[in-house]
């Protein structure tokens, strides 16, 4: 089964800025890179799940409808041009709420997984994308591969101090795709053209890319 995990801003929508949400369905800026990378993960038969915290919810600086039209909307856009998702799962309550969904935390992967009729077993060897420490510690928790995309909040430099490090770092999630479809590569001999591919993109390999295992 073909997983993969992605965060939403910042990753398949633009950053709307430190401590900021996105509270209007005008402030979603789907980024077309992501969208034609949804496209094609979606083409090489992956199960697409959008996992994000939205705390803004909890703490009332937007409404669970406003979310549900955000998401109704990009979710059309994303089908408009050949993307499918799986599902996308929220956690709406605030940090100090110790709920078991906001990631770090895994409950939404779970959820995911379960929806599918999988445990979080599942979760083992997919990847988890993201652009926050969050993303990554969450990815990690539940034993993700996990890419760090610069499209977002985080840094390069920053992750340098993270006591867990993603295992890969791409300028965003279409940068991204040779390091989640690559492990489904085949064919040795199109290692060196592959690695041409993640230096051009500036995707610095933190872990060894397997190409035939998964
Ligand atoms: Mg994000
Ligand atoms: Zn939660």
């Amino acid at each position: 089964m073909k997983i993969v995990f992605l965060d939403r801003d910042g990753v398949i929508n633009a950053f709307p800025g430190d401590g900021k949400y996105v509270t209007r369905v005008k402030d979603f800026h789907l980024l077309s890179r992501s969208q034609e990378a949804i496209k094609l993960l979606t083409e090489a038969g992956f199960a697409i799940f959008v996992i994000s915290n939205q705390a803004g919810v909890g703490k009332g600086v937007y409404s669970r409808e406003k979310l549900k039209q955000i998401t109704r909307k990009f979710v059309q856009e994303i089908k408009a041009s050949g993307g499918r998702l799986a599902g996308v799962y929220y956690c709406t309550h605030r940090s100090t709420a110790g709920c078991d969904c906001r990631k770090p935390e895994i409950g939404n992967i779970r959820k995911a997984l379960d929806s599918i009729g999988k445990t979080v077993r599942a979760a083992k060897g997919a990847f988890f994308v993201g652009d926050t420490k969050s993303d990554i510690f969450a990815g990690y928790n539940a034993k993700c591969k996990t890419i760090l995309v610069l499209s977002g909040r985080a840094q390069r430099s920053e992750a340098r101090s993270w006591g867990i490090k993603p295992d890969f770092i791409a300028k965003d999630l279409l940068a991204a795709l040779p390091i989640i479809l690559g492990d489904r590569e085949p064919a040795l001999n199109r290692v060196r053209e592959h690695e041409r591919y993640l230096k051009k993109n500036h995707i610095r390999m933190r872990t060894r890319v397997r190409y035939n295992t998964v």
